[in-house]
């Protein structure tokens, strides 16, 4: 075994310190967890979930803005959000009959629900108008079917109409200009069938400046559209929130020193398909941006017009990570292959031709030994592009089978969007880490049995 030589890899992008996560790694739970699934597993830190989604609503305090979050459920299918949400009356931001079934299921109230998406289906519109959700309308055609379904079910539709954001007129969803206005007579003619609440948009990147923009634009809206007798007192800003995962200067010496040469089979990646690991302004603190450019806080109280948001991934920051176990280790000239028990269908980021990139840290089962080490991590398939991480990891030491290897902070997109049964592997479990009562205990997400 060539040890020397396999010091260099990757530059290091660790993710941000995070102490309870380094307890709970410390406690050997990991180990014994992973000893029990016979595969690698997710775990949930629900408490985190909680701390997120108050620290928004504190935010919107602040500023003196009334306003709603909805947990935009596609981030993450784990039950525990569901009953959170129920608990604390966080809403849920939904596009399926499956998604607003979990949800209503779990607790949540029809009425704290949000449905998007595009073209939704009849069975999910019917459902949503029972249950009293709100509707972003993404097109016309979907307008006339809510309309028919709140006729059908002798109850008023709740709906929001979804702006085609001017500065991404490539966007598949919304409603551009002309077709705003027919909606609003739509809307309007339809009389009691539908309760028309106001507008929304989602956008997609980080930038804050074009959300305060876009939302001032839609306060004007709701006051044209109350012209013509419409309720409109609530705009949705939807989700695009950053999550911060590394220090500015870890990332900056990523971005400007990482090459094919750091990368197994000298693999590159699009510097403009990472993800941002670090943004400065991220989570609350875009929300609290976004409500000071150009008082949008203000301008919201003057016209009496309600803010709702659907974060995803920074409802889910720091909530979670992915544990695998080291199946075997192999050496290349420089740096060495781990091979894990899974493959990197749980952890999505790959298969949108970039990388999860904050650092996997590796958990030895015995007191490690020798010098750092750089691997990249594949995962237990046939596939050679399955490569769960194709960078060469420096790791404090050589892995050896039976050490875990732990990806932090992977609770938003990365554990279950792609998750497949693929080489009939078992789909990762997710183990919930409830802390009520001042202990750790553990608990399956959805009972395995049930
Ligand atoms: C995906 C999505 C969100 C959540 O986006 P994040 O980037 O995870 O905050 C919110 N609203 C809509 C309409 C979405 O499609």
């Amino acid at each position: 075994m060539a040890v020397t030589t396999h010091t260099t890899g990757a530059p290091p992008l660790p993710a941000h310190p995070d102490p309870q996560l380094d307890a709970i790694l410390g406690s050997g739970l990991p180990h014994e967890l992973s000893y029990a699934l016979d595969g690698p597993f997710h775990l949930l830190m629900p408490d985190r979930f909680d701390a997120n989604a108050a620290a928004f609503k504190q935010a919107l305090t602040e500023a003196g803005v009334e306003g709603r979050v909805y947990y935009a459920k596609k981030a993450n299918k784990a039950s525990a959000w569901m009953d959170r949400c129920a608990l604390s009356g966080t809403g849920v931001d939904v596009a399926s009959a499956g998604e607003l079934r979990d949800a209503l299921g779990h607790g949540v109230r029809g009425e704290n629900v949000v449905i998007t998406g595009p073209a939704k289906a009849e069975g999910l519109l019917r459902v949503a108008v029972l249950q009293g959700c709100l509707i972003a309308v993404d097109a016309l055609d979907e307008l006339e079917r809510v309309i028919a379904q709140a006729q059908a079910t002798t109850r008023p539709a709740r709906v929001l109409l979804r702006r085609l954001p001017p500065a991404q007129p490539h966007s598949r969803f919304g409603l551009d200009d002309q077709e705003l206005t027919s909606a609003l007579a739509r809307c309007a003619e339809a009389g009691e069938r539908i309760v028309m609440e106001g507008f929304s948009f989602h956008l997609s990147g980080y930038d804050t400046r074009a959300r305060a923009d876009l939302a001032g634009e839609l306060v004007d809206l709701c006051l044209k559209a109350r012209v013509l007798g419409l309720h409109a007192d609530r705009i949705s800003i939807g989700g695009g929130f950053a999550v911060d995962y590394t220090a500015a200067e870890h990332w900056e010496h990523f971005l400007s020193e990482q090459r094919p040469d750091d990368y197994h089979a000298g693999k590159s990646f699009a510097v403009s398909d990472f993800y941002p690991y670090h943004s400065p302004v991220a989570g609350p603190d875009a929300l609290r941006a976004i409500l000071t450019t150009n008082d949008l806080a203000g301008r919201l109280r003057e016209a009496g017009v309600m803010l709702l948001l659907e974060p995803g991934r920074a409802l889910l920051d720091r909530a979670g990570c992915t544990v695998f176990r080291v199946q075997g280790v192999k050496d290349r000239p420089g740096y060495g292959i781990v091979t894990v028990d899974g493959s990197s269908l749980s952890l999505s980021e790959q298969w949108f031709n970039s990388e999860y990139l904050p650092d996997p840290v590796l958990l030895p089962a015995h007191e490690p030994q020798g010098e750092p080490y750089a691997a990249c991590v594949g995962g237990a398939t046939c596939l050679e592009s399955d490569m769960v991480t194709w960078r060469k990891v420096r790791f404090p030491a050589r892995p050896a089978v039976g050490d875990l290897i732990v990806y932090p902070n992977t609770a938003g997109y990365q554990m279950d969007s792609n998750e497949s049964p693929f080489h009939e592997l078992p789909l990762p479990p997710k183990v919930v880490l409830d802390t009520a009562g001042g202990t750790t205990r553990w608990r399956f997400d959805r009972h395995p049995l049930a």
